[in-house]
């Protein structure tokens, strides 16, 4: 957000990220567990055996690939004739490997998939989605700087899917206590998404879908 409004050149912007922002983001971390995911949720006693969520969400930067799209890679992105996306060195820009799996798997099974993103760089983020062939499996779609509440509301309206019936991804501990707020199944992601934390997160909806109370 500051990026936008203040027209803070990249560099500085990835110095702040460097020795500010890096280095608590870990602190948070590690504190939180030593476990590959997180659930920062309430727990239940009940659990409801075949419950399955109807929307799932995923962060972008350390959650769907290794970065930060608004300071580590340089836009414009191109898709080489290998069929890898580049950025504007030709750096090959990567995601976590199980990402197009668990989406596809997701998908398959009639889960509608969303995206949560606080990048000031939206388009260049889009640009990603689209390259790595990933926006078939997105229904919804929220990347804007701010709060994630904000971008969840907006996916309750857009959805009309209760937060009770949502799963959430993210590596940012702020992310998951602002958004478990709302009752929404929140998962912290230590190093991407993988079918380990997914299998953890659905886990662990069916345990926090027995006490929830709908919503309106
Ligand atoms: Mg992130």
């Amino acid at each position: 957000m500051f990026q936008t409004l203040y027209k803070i050149p990249k560099i500085v912007l990835k110095h702040y990220r460097k020795i500010v922002q890096e280095p608590l983001l870990s602190k948070f971390i590690l504190k939180s567990t030593s476990s590959a995911c997180a659930d920062l949720h309430y727990k239940s006693e009940s659990m409801c055996p075949m419950a399955k969520p109807k929307l799932v969400v995923f962060d972008l930067d350390y959650t769907l690939w290794p970065f930060w799209v608004d300071t580590h890679v340089d836009a414009p992105f191109t898709m080489g004739s290998n069929g890898k996306v580049y950025d504007a060195h030709h750096k090959h820009v990567k995601y976590y490997p199980d990402v197009p799996g668990i989406l596809s798997q997701l998908h398959g099974e009639g889960i509608y998939l969303g995206i949560a993103s606080r990048t000031s760089m939206p388009a260049e983020a889009s640009d990603l989605t689209r390259l790595f062939n990933w926006d078939q499996f997105f229904h919804y779609r929220q990347i804007y700087p701010g709060c994630k509440i904000t971008h969840f509301k907006k996916l309750h309206q857009q959805s009309g899917i209760p937060y009770e019936d949502m799963i959430f991804f993210d590596d940012e501990h702020r992310n998951i206590h602002d958004v478990s707020s709302l009752g929404v199944t929140c998962i912290l992601v230590e190093d991407g998404v993988t079918k380990e934390c997914l299998k953890k997160g659905m886990e662990t909806f069916r345990e926090c879908k027995g006490t929830k109370k709908p919503t309106s």
